[in-house]
């Protein structure tokens, strides 16, 4: 478990902030979407306020002496010298050359391992993740932001949030972790989800893992230090993946074990900071929550979020 903390600023306190949770993307492998990935990365980029969470299994990691190793389910981009000599030493730049624009422009909030990152780590004594976090961090502070942590398979971290002049500010917390386990009903997918926010007290609950989107808000009324009741709104989400395991030609893991197609793409989780006057009706009510609330509308190459 790893403790993160993190800021961004923005022009405005009431100003949303986005937050792309892109994991399970598994560049290298046949089935990546490597356009909506793309695609993604390229939206992130160019909005204002927008910043990517990286969750883990975001290169295959699978060489070729890995007894999973199948030929047919390598990316075709990896053949030739064009990304480096091993597979994995083609994944590993592939991937950095993708995020080097993003950690330039400051947008990587942290970044995760997932099974197939650890199992390389576990196997082959190369942590990739810790490698891109090193590489990026150097980038991102040579660009005049902050570094990107390490966040492991797990971490818990704060997120504060603030304004230009740095006169008014407040923080999120999470809980994020790669995940495990082979929940595949859509229920005991949401109890996973749920899960998570019994355990931590944070505001976001974030996991990947079972190539999934789902996504569950769960307001609570609390009390302020000073007494007043507060909104509180917090949120479990299951990111999705990139990965297609129903790709035509390609014998997968996916189809080996009977799981069903999916949307691809991430979820993305919206923050606003809501400021108020306390209603008439409600006197002892706090003026201020953070509204949470999560989108998911570029899921396929060609369209575009409005
Ligand atoms: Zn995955």
């Amino acid at each position: 478990m790893e403790l993160v903390t993190q800021s961004v600023t923005v022009n405005s306190i009431r100003d949303e902030v986005r937050i792309v949770c892109m994991g399970c993307i598994h560049h290298g492998a046949a089935g990546c979407d490597e356009k909506l990935a793309d695609q993604w990365y390229d939206y992130i980029l160019r909005k204002p306020n927008t910043y990517v969470i990286f969750g883990g299994d975001l290169v295959d990691s699978i060489h070729e002496r890995d007894p999973r190793y199948l030929d047919e389910e390598v990316a075709p981009w990896t053949y030739g010298k064009k990304w480096g000599g091993t597979l994995i030493d083609k994944q590993y730049h592939y991937a950095l050359e993708k995020w080097r624009p993003l950690a330039e422009a400051g947008k990587i909030l942290w970044i995760h391992a997932g099974n197939h990152e650890w199992k390389l780590k576990t196997t082959s004594s190369r942590d990739l993740t810790l490698d891109w976090s090193r590489e990026l961090s150097k980038i991102s502070v040579k660009a005049g932001f902050g570094e990107v942590p390490y966040a492991g398979l797990s971490a818990l971290s704060n997120l504060f949030i603030r304004n230009r002049d740095h006169t008014s500010s407040y923080r999120l917390t999470f809980f994020s972790n790669h995940g495990g386990g082979g929940a595949q009903s859509d229920g005991g997918i949401i109890n996973k989800a749920m899960s998570m926010l019994r355990v931590y007290d944070v505001d976001v609950a974030l996991m990947w893992h079972v190539h999934r989107k789902a996504h569950q808000g769960s307001p609570m009324w609390s009390l302020t230090d000073n007494g007043k009741r507060v909104r509180r709104e917090r949120l479990a989400a299951v990111c999705g993946t990139f990965l297609n395991g129903h790709t035509e030609g390609v014998g997968s893991y996916a189809e080996l074990k009977g799981y069903l197609p999916q949307l691809l793409g991430p979820l993305v989780v919206h923050i606003k900071r809501e400021i108020s006057r306390a209603p008439k009706s409600d006197p002892k009510r706090s003026t201020h929550y953070t509204r949470i609330f999560v989108s998911d509308a570029i899921t396929t190459e060609g369209q575009e979020e409005t």
